[in-house]
């Protein structure tokens, strides 16, 4: 467990977090500014924080009241940047030594990462996404015990993209430490992470599950513009601004540009973006977008029509109501009007129906890639590999 509770002032920018981070990926996301690279400076110990502390288990590697400070070199923190750096100069090899803690670190690491056959390449002649494989191959070569993913996708086209967050999505539930990955994508954050910190103007707004802190920030697969819908927001626009997530598997595509997802024993239709069959997706519904029925949704244009039982009714101060209906273990947000409630007789633990249009599905993300997933299955070598950089990492 990392445990953070740090102040640092910058110009014009103050940074004032609180927070722990258990073994696995947490995502920090957030828009530019909000203090994302600053957080992980400090835990790196390349900023030093005003004040506060940051202890990883028993050890404390910064405290201001007890005047303490670990040195950078004895954090033990892996790294990827933004930007790969490395030596160009000089070969795959030598840039994975100079993380190597032990021979065993780097054998297992190598295979790990891929980086296996592009070891005695120069590091110039290497693409953005092999630069990004070398930087966590050296990462992990020194065996951290906190890693740091700074925004490590940017810059990578669409198909290296791909690759590196399938390569992270097999390798990071290896390692049995705290890992810290900043981006500003929901796809990626999705994909990789379990817990989820929404930070905005160096303060936290969210953190928790992906339910609780990606179906509450604004729409738009980027989240440059959830700054946008800041606290400063009116509580009824806030409302308006509730989204569920809906998590199901990709069972089908259709010619038609629709994928068909499981979600439970029902099924939803959804813009198929680039969905394959297989895949485990996440899909966002407006609570704005719900309309409810106690009948199934039939000969409508809305596509979809999900049967549930309404969990809670909360009177808001304008007139409206937000209903949270129990669908297939998941839980779905209904904006309504206080007056809908009454005609349908809207109550606690009755059955109705959430009815929605494909197109209100306004993000869908895949949580866990089905070629990825086929391709570790067919290649048992690369398993067992994974298996002994776990015992070699932990
Ligand atoms: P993010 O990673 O979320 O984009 P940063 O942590 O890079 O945000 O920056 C947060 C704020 O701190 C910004 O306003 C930035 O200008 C400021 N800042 C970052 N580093 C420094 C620095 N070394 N000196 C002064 N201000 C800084």
């Amino acid at each position: 467990m990392l445990e953070v509770d740090v102040r640092r002032q910058l110009a014009g920018f103050k940074l004032d977090v609180s927070l722990r981070f258990d073994v696995g990926v947490t995502a920090i996301l957030g828009p530019s500014g909000a203090g994302k690279s600053t957080l992980l400076r400090l835990i790196s110990g390349l900023d030093r924080p005003d004040e506060g502390s940051i202890r990883l288990g028993n050890q404390v590697w910064f405290d201001s009241e007890q005047n303490k400070e670990l040195d950078v070199r004895h954090r033990q923190v892996g790294m990827m940047f933004q930007h790969p750096r490395l030596l160009n100069h000089m070969d795959v090899l030598s840039n994975v030594e100079l993380g190597v803690r032990d021979e065993q670190s780097y054998e297992d690491v190598v295979k790990l990462t891929g980086v296996e056959p592009l070891i005695l390449r120069p590091v110039a002649s290497l693409s953005g996404g092999e630069k990004q494989r070398v930087m966590l191959a050296r990462a992990l070569a020194g065996k951290p015990k906190v890693l740091l993913l700074d925004e490590p996708f940017t810059g990578l086209d669409q198909v290296s993209r791909r690759e590196l967050l399938n390569r992270l999505a097999r390798v990071l539930p290896t390692v049995k430490i705290p890992i810290l990955f900043v981006t500003h994508a929901f796809d990626e954050a999705a994909r990789l992470a379990r817990h989820f910190v929404h930070l905005s103007a160096g303060q936290v707004i969210s953190s928790g599950s992906a339910e609780e802190v990606l179906g509450g920030i604004a729409p738009g697969v980027d989240i440059e513009r959830a700054g946008e819908r800041g606290p400063d927001l009116p509580v009824d626009a806030h409302e308006a601004a509730t989204s569920s997530l809906i998590s199901g598997e990709v069972v089908a595509l259709e010619a038609s540009g629709l994928a068909r997802i499981k979600v439970g024993g029902q099924s939803v239709d959804a813009p198929a973006g680039n969905f394959s069959v297989g895949d485990r997706v996440y899909l966002r519904l407006w609570a704005r977008d719900v309309v409810l029925s106690p009948l199934p949704g039939r000969q409508l244009s809305a596509r979809n029509s999900l049967a549930g039982r309404i969990e809670t009714l909360e009177q808001l101060n304008n007139g409206q109501v937000m209903v949270r209906i129990a669908v297939e273990g998941e839980a779905i947000s209904a904006l309504v009007m206080a007056q809908t409630v009454k005609d349908l007789r809207l109550e606690q633990g009755k059955p109705v129906f959430v009815i929605f249009k494909s197109t209100a599905l306004d993000l869908s993300m895949v949580v866990e890639d089905a070629v990825a997933r086929k391709t570790s299955k067919s290649k048992p070598k690369e398993v067992s590999d994974e298996t002994s950089a776990d015992q070699v990492i932990e």
